[in-house]
């Protein structure tokens, strides 16, 4: 690979990023672990948000979940914002090589290789979705990099050439930024490509095949009733999830499972079982999908209204949306909200 034309392409065209050249191996960390799943566009404003509102790792390490999660909300992948703080909370002062980020909690090989090389010119190559991508169509390689002996042989095929690199860090960050603004999965622009020269897939024509896609896999759908229940006060009635697994710790709205919509008359014996009380009135507002990595989950909203004041266990919560962290599907079920505000108010 010619690296010397690799590095000088991202010196002269590297986009400007709040993380980048920034001194702190925390703030290069909290970027590192967004931008796992994530696009850089997405990221830039979670982190200068993050960085405001915990600007180092041990005032992170003193923050309540409730308070990691709110800043997280939206960013999905939860249980990264978890590890974050419960690494954090381990820590004494932060590691200085690759073997000590790999053992904190929500660190993988890779998101070690690129704190160690852009904050300690540590020689360990990134391999993630935009660098399998370009190296893919660089040697026509048809390997599943969705398997993580794949992804180690590919890290073993860049090493020899993160060691020319003047700078480790600027090495991955350059192929990072090749995949992500260059090499794009749909049509690679690849006049605009420093490797152009020696791309395999450029000179055979044949990028669209690169890396070779593999069939997906039909995901299931689950689906539930779920309450929107306002107080006189403007609150609603949120639920939090369990602290460990999917979404955990997250507010929703109160649900309970099912195969299908209800009739009004169905979803109110639900909600009275769940809730302990008859809805005075429970009306459809709505159905929204959200789709997850490894299911579809479809939520049918109801206005309910009750008659008498609610007993609220500990997880259960008015309140108005701003102030909790909230699961992405339940924000977009609120947007049924407004004019439940007049036709569900708790009677007094
Ligand atoms: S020449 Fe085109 S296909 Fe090859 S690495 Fe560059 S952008 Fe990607």
């Amino acid at each position: 690979m010619n690296v010397a034309a690799l590095l000088s392409w991202y010196r002269a065209n590297r986009r400007s990023m709040p993380w980048r050249d920034h001194p702190d191996p925390y703030a290069v960390w909290v970027s590192e672990i967004m931008l796992q799943q994530t696009r850089i566009e997405t990221v830039r404003h979670y982190f200068t948000r993050f960085l405001e509102r915990f600007p180092t790792w041990q005032e992170l390490a003193r923050a309540p979940l409730q308070d990691v999660l709110k800043m997280w909300e939206g960013l999905g992948y939860y249980s990264r914002a978890r590890n974050l703080l419960k690494a954090a909370q381990s820590l004494r002062e932060l590691p200085d090589s690759l073997e000590g980020w790999r053992e904190l909690p929500g660190v993988g090989p890779y998101t070690a290789a690129a704190i160690a090389s852009v904050c300690y010119g540590v020689c360990a190559p990134v391999v993630d979705g935009n660098v399998s991508r370009v190296m893919a169509r660089l040697d026509c390689l048809s390997d599943d990099f969705s398997q993580i002996g794949n992804r180690n042989k590919l890290a073993e095929r860049l090493q020899p050439w993160i060691e020319k690199a003047d700078s480790p860090g600027d090495f991955n960050q350059a192929m990072m930024e090749l995949g992500e603004t260059v090499c794009l999965p749909q049509t690679p622009l690849c006049d605009a490509c420093p490797l152009c020269a020696e791309c395999k897939a450029k000179k055979r024509k044949r990028q669209s095949e690169f890396p070779v896609r593999r069939e997906k896999k039909q995901i299931p759908l689950r689906q539930v009733l779920a309450s929107l229940m306002v107080n006189d006060k403007g609150e609603y009635l949120f639920t939090r999830r369990p602290e460990e697994g999917l979404l955990g710790g997250l507010w929703e709205l109160p649900n309970v499972p099912t195969t299908r919509k209800a009739s009004n008359q169905e979803a109110a014996q639900r909600f009275a079982e769940l809730l302990g009380t008859t809805p005075r009135e429970t009306r459809y507002a709505g159905t929204v999908t959200h789709v997850f990595t490894h299911f579809r989950q479809r939520l049918h909203i109801y206005r309910v209204a009750v008659s008498r004041d609610l007993t609220l266990g500990r997880n259960y919560r008015f309140a108005v949306p701003s102030k909790l962290p909230l699961t992405t599907a339940t924000r977009k079920a609120l947007r049924l909200g407004p004019s439940a505000r007049q036709s569900a108010r708790q009677e007094s």
